[in-house]
């Protein structure tokens, strides 16, 4: 009966300062860059968790202390902002993966739970005399064509980097057992021929050894996508060099 008690007060309480989340700077500090990068669906935070706009919750933070391929592997929400996104910094220092992980639960009740829910949501963008798919929903598509806007004042010597590109497929991250951006429809791969990626010049490594840093793409195209929200494979220690990924949450203050 005690027990009933206290869970009626907590619900209750739980409310009230459900009302106050938006405006509350004692939130964690991830959980208000999410309800900024994503207001259609991150609308309030109490006892822990962060509540959607059809009213189901997800945990913030489970309260693991996690190894770094356990957080690759199963991240919370929290673990996304474990390393922050500094566009300072180009090249980056051992196990500098920011935006790596991803909480996958999160990713699926945004953009659908299946390759068929997601297609649902893909729209067509012009890349470049190029037709590729990506995800209507939270503006990330829109994002994608103010990228192309910008992309084109470079000069004619960028578009090189550019042709050729890849985005929507429902699949896992190569070599790993965990489900890519690109399942979501808000990842893009520019062309493969300029780019690299760490697996490739590593065969056979694991995510925990140490290995060279390699990018031949010019940080003009990298600071343009990350100004709409796109997150960069150039920036982190298992570069990805082609891959851009819309990931606003990182970018926002
Ligand atoms: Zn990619």
């Amino acid at each position: 009966m005690k027990g009933r008690i206290v869970a009626i007060l907590m619900l209750s309480f739980g409310c009230v300062t459900l009302g106050y989340a938006q405006t509350d700077m004692s939130l964690p500090t991830g959980v208000r860059k999410l309800m900024s990068a994503y207001p259609d669906f991150v609308k309030g935070y109490a006892d822990g968790k962060v509540r959607f706009s059809d009213g189901s919750e997800m945990t913030y933070d489970d309260g693991e202390e996690k190894s770094y391929e356990e957080r690759m592997n199963r991240a919370d929400l929290e673990d996304m902002f474990s390393i922050s996104y500094d566009t300072a910094v180009w090249t980056p220092s051992y196990l500098y993966d920011p935006g790596r992980a991803r909480c996958e639960s999160f990713f699926r009740k945004m953009y659908g739970n299946s390759s068929s829910e997601v297609q649902s949501h893909l729209v067509r963008v012009d890349w470049f005399g190029q037709k590729i798919s990506f995800a209507s929903v939270n503006g990330a598509a829109d994002s994608l064509k103010a990228v192309v806007a910008e992309l084109s004042q470079l000069p004619q010597s960028y578009r090189k980097y550019l042709s050729g590109a890849s985005t929507f497929y429902w699949r896992k991250v190569r070599g790993m057992d965990r489900l890519s951006a690109h399942s979501f429809g808000i990842a893009i791969d520019i062309n493969v021929k300029y780019s690299d990626f760490w697996l490739w010049s590593n065969p056979g490594k694991s995510e925990k050894d140490q290995i060279v840093y390699k990018n031949r793409i010019p940080r003009e195209i990298v600071e343009i996508f990350e100004r709409h929200g796109f997150i960069s494979g150039t920036r982190w220690y298992h570069y990805d060099t082609m891959h851009f990924e819309f990931r606003p949450e990182l970018l926002v203050e």
